[in-house]
């Protein structure tokens, strides 16, 4: 089909809740991308964090054809053997107890927040289920995850909302204590605000923010849908925080691609579901746990050492084009975010870049770069080249 057919045919069976770009891709291969035109582009989004290992990867098609001609599903009330294995490898990697799956982001964090009310309601009993969010933060689109996030413009048309949170400002531990309360049990947050603009928060304020949720007996709940998966050069972003969250919801590039996600309790809270308190159908579906094996095997030190320098390397060349529209970068590891200066929009420049072979992102008022993490410099060089003809 043509791009035009594609596109007629989306409009009219397809509700209007995205606004795309004019481009139909089609087949991939690392960070290179072409679309139905055989047009080439370099990939700086992996599906929004997701497709880590790139397009097309063969140990990762093995793995889930391998998966799927064996048994594609089975429900959870039976085990196998690619569960087991991801649950530990994520569990020993991360000095995490346990885990639950899902699908999503969303879901995970779902998730995050009924264990967390659970906990508090098993120790202390009803009126303690106030989770404390923080502004510019993003936890997701199902009426909860809507309440949780702390932005103004997502809490419109849906109402009513889940009750019990509040948002305190992030780095300004004095904002956290002034909205906290008998009634809270958590304090949920991503260390770097993806969505809200690739705010990565000070080390300082994730530290007492620590020491104040153990002091209350709250608990640390760490959105790690984004950031986690070695996206910020360590497999999970808290473990260059300095801090043990006793939660840790984590989805995007776990499976690279397939839906995949869930949450990661400490030993504090490894009893809070038994059975029949949580569930789903499809979560810790056997393809999407052997992908999510085979994407951890993957990233070993090496690979995240990797991680670490393609990010500083790409930051620093984009500072150093000193473009008249860009202003400084900021992030960790391969989530990159760069200032959009005064006079310019973030979605017009996207949509230049992308115009002439670039995918990139948004996020908050500015550009977001989350390239596959196994972009090579060559790739890397291409869409900086991009970048420098197209925003000159
Ligand atoms: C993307 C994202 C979510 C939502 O994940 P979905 O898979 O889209 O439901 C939640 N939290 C953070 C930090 C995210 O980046």
């Amino acid at each position: 089909m043509t791009f035009e057919e594609i596109k007629n045919l989306d409009e009219q069976y397809v509700m209007h809740s995205y606004g795309r770009f004019p481009v139909a891709l089609d087949r991939g291969e690392g960070a290179t991308i072409w679309d139905v035109n055989g047009r080439e582009y370099i990939d700086f989004t992996a599906g929004i964090g997701v497709t880590s290992l790139g397009h097309g990867d063969r140990g990762w098609l093995e793995a889930v054809t391998g998966q799927a001609a064996r048994l594609a599903h089975i429900s959870n009330l039976f085990y196998t053997e690619p569960y087991a294995k991801v649950a530990q490898a994520l569990c020993t990697r991360s000095g995490m107890a346990n885990v639950m799956f899902g699908n999503s982001g969303a879901e995970a964090n779902e998730a995050m927040i009924k264990l967390a009310r659970k906990w508090s309601f098993d120790k202390y009993g009803k009126g303690r289920g106030t989770v404390i969010t923080l502004h510019n933060s993003f936890h997701g689109r199902t009426i909860t995850t809507l309440a949780a996030t702390g932005q103004d413009k997502f809490h419109n048309y849906f109402f009513p909302f889940t009750e019990g949170f509040r948002y305190a400002d992030a780095n300004d531990i004095g904002s956290v204590e002034a909205v906290a309360g008998h009634d809270v049990c958590a304090v949920m947050m991503e260390l770097v605000q993806g969505e809200g603009g690739v705010l990565p928060l000070d080390r300082e304020f994730v530290r007492k923010v620590a020491d104040l949720c153990a002091k209350r007996d709250w608990l640390l709940l760490i959105d790690e849908v984004q950031t986690g998966v070695g996206r910020t050069g360590t497999l999970f972003a808290f473990q260059q925080y300095d801090i043990q969250p006793d939660v840790v919801s984590f989805a995007k590039g776990i499976a690279n691609g397939l839906p995949f996600g869930g949450v990661m309790a400490g030993e504090k809270c490894r009893d809070v579901f038994t059975p029949g308190t949580h569930g789903t159908t499809f979560g810790g579906n056997p393809v999407a746990a052997a992908a999510a094996c085979h994407v951890l095997d993957r990233l070993d030190e090496s690979f995240l050492a990797g991680v670490r320098e393609k990010g500083d390397y790409l930051r620093t060349r984009i500072e150093a084009m000193d473009l008249p529209c860009l202003g400084k970068t900021r992030g960790l590891g391969l989530m990159i975010g760069i200032e959009v200066k005064e006079g310019w929009t973030n979605r017009d420049l996207a949509a230049r870049l992308i115009d002439n072979g670039l995918l990139i992102l948004t996020a908050g008022p500015g550009l977001r770069m989350l390239p596959p993490l196994v972009i090579t410099k060559e790739e890397m060089d291409r869409g900086l080249a991009i970048m420098e003809e197209t925003l000159s």
